[in-house]
């Protein structure tokens, strides 16, 4: 809240703290109603039901400093430009901070290249209580390279570093998010690069990706896929395409095409004598009666090929119910799989996180009162686990028969051992992380650093 009269020069040096800009150079005109941030690569995107939009922001001038913003959306209006043509602008509301004031303002967000500024701050961001003089400038003083470097410390060590991208949709994701940090904070370039945005040029000569906009993306070190089921067959074929240019992949895409398949992924498992639970597939209605008795009758469990997180993946208690989810399935055309229920497992499971051919850490999920999936998207709850040496070895033999250098690996114990139920190529972190107090996130940079032979030498530039 803005008490005192409080001046301000036609230019000052703001910080948005909400957005992690710690100093950009604004214009001060009255003379334009909204405020307006140079911004780029602009995402809309949603995370349960709320918009949000992504950008990249490039605050200093002359410099490849660039800090990837994400921030709820909250208009979208029709703004004249200072050239008179009417744009479509998302709006966003956050925190400005000029010497020690803080208050609220609203942003648009547009492309000012061209701008002398990269910040404007119209006449609604201006209280009452703030006073404009127009003839002076930075009545609070300006900012050395030095001390702009200072303040942007992470983006200025990037440049001896990797260039990582991490593949995937949702950069507002736990998991997202602690990977590009962790890269950061070791002194990466991270990029988010979103699945849908690229688009692949198959040439023998020179393959090529190229992002949004037209960008070519010719400089990448190494890429992380988090490949969300619904884009499997699109995010298997951008990976492929950077493995044909010899870029680093922490997966395979052959390897993640695999374990997207449920049945398939067993079968890559039994093949290497690890124990899965008795499963049973087919593709004819007919067959519904003689499938259930196959695996040993009711109750058992029916699971969708493609299905994740739990979805799709349904408890028939009787032989009935079993008939009628099985046969309803099939109306739908999707692939399932029946299989054994283990009961004695009592709605509990063990997540192992295998990175290079190690478990690096290990949690027990349990499922919530009244629910047999121990998903923690379904309210199942993490808790510490040491695991057993066989359950241990089991992970990284399912690992090894998949093909992958990262996953989870979800075991249950049955009467008769422990089996594997399911590999998953983009495990979370947020659980694991939060239970076991591992950095995994920089586990996984390392786990590239050291696959390039890359030497961790941070310096300034
Ligand atoms: P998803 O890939 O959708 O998570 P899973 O096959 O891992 O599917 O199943 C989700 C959860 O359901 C598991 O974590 C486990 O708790 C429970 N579950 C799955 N299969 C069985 C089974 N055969 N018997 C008992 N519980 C099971």
């Amino acid at each position: 809240m803005i008490t005192k009269k409080f001046i301000l020069g036609s230019e000052e040096w703001c910080d948005l703290p909400q957005l992690k800009i710690p100093a950009v150079k604004a214009k001060i005109d009255t003379g334009a109603k909204t405020s307006s941030i140079h911004a780029v690569n602009i995402n809309p995107f949603e995370q349960d039901g709320i918009p949000y939009i992504s950008f990249d922001v490039y605050p200093i001038d002359n410099t490849s400093t660039c800090v990837k913003c994400v921030a709820p959306i909250k208009d979208k209006r029709l703004i004249k430009s200072s050239f008179g043509d009417k744009q479509l602008r998302y709006v966003i509301s956050t925190t400005i901070k000029i010497e020690k004031r803080s208050w609220e303002i609203e942003l648009t967000l547009s492309n000012r290249r061209s701008m002398g500024y990269k910040m404007l701050i119209g006449k609604e961001a201006i209280s009452p209580e703030i006073l404009i003089d127009p003839n002076s400038s930075l009545l609070f003083g300006d900012k050395t390279i030095l001390k702009i470097n200072k303040l942007y410390k992470k983006n200025t060590m990037r440049k001896t570093g990797l260039h990582i991208a991490l593949l995937a949709s949702n950069p507002a994701l736990y998991s997202n998010r602690r990977i590009i940090e962790a890269g950061e904070n070791r002194g990466h370039k991270m990029s988010f690069l979103n699945i849908k945005q690229c688009y692949m040029k198959l040439d023998n000569n020179l393959s090529e990706v190229h992002y949004r906009g037209g960008k070519i993306l010719n400089d990448i070190d190494a890429i992380i896929p988090r490949i969300r089921p619904s884009q499997t067959f699109y995010g298997c074929s951008l990976v492929k395409h950077f493995e044909t240019m010899n870029i680093f992949t922490v997966n395979k895409s052959d390897a993640i095409r695999n374990s997207r398949d449920k049945l398939y992924s067993l079968q890559c498992l039994q093949e290497q004598g690890i124990e899965v639970p008795v499963s049973g597939f087919a593709n004819s209605p007919v067959e519904t009666n003689d499938l259930i008795e196959m695996i040993g009758g009711s109750p058992l469990v029916i699971k969708l090929l493609q299905g994740a997180q739990g979805r799709g993946v349904v408890l028939a208690e009787t032989k009935k119910a079993a008939e009628s989810v099985i046969n309803g399935f099939k109306v739908l055309k999707a692939n399932l799989l029946v299989q054994e229920f283990i009961k004695e497992a009592d709605g509990e499971d063990i997540r192992c996180f295998v990175l290079n051919g190690k478990v690096i850490s290990s949690i027990k999920r349990s499922a919530a009162e009244g629910e047999f999936r121990a998903n923690l998207h379904l309210g199942g709850k993490a808790t510490k686990i040491s695991i057993t040496r066989e359950a241990r070895s089991i992970a990284i033999k399912a690992c090894k028969a998949l093909g992958l250098d990262v996953a989870g690996i979800d075991i249950i114990n049955s009467s008769r051992g422990p089996l594997v139920l399911e590999v998953n190529s983009s495990p979370g972190l947020e659980g694991i992380e939060a239970i076991s107090q591992k950095d995994i996130a920089s586990m996984l940079i390392e786990y590239i650093e050291k696959s390039l032979k890359y030497k961790n030498k941070l310096k300034y530039v």
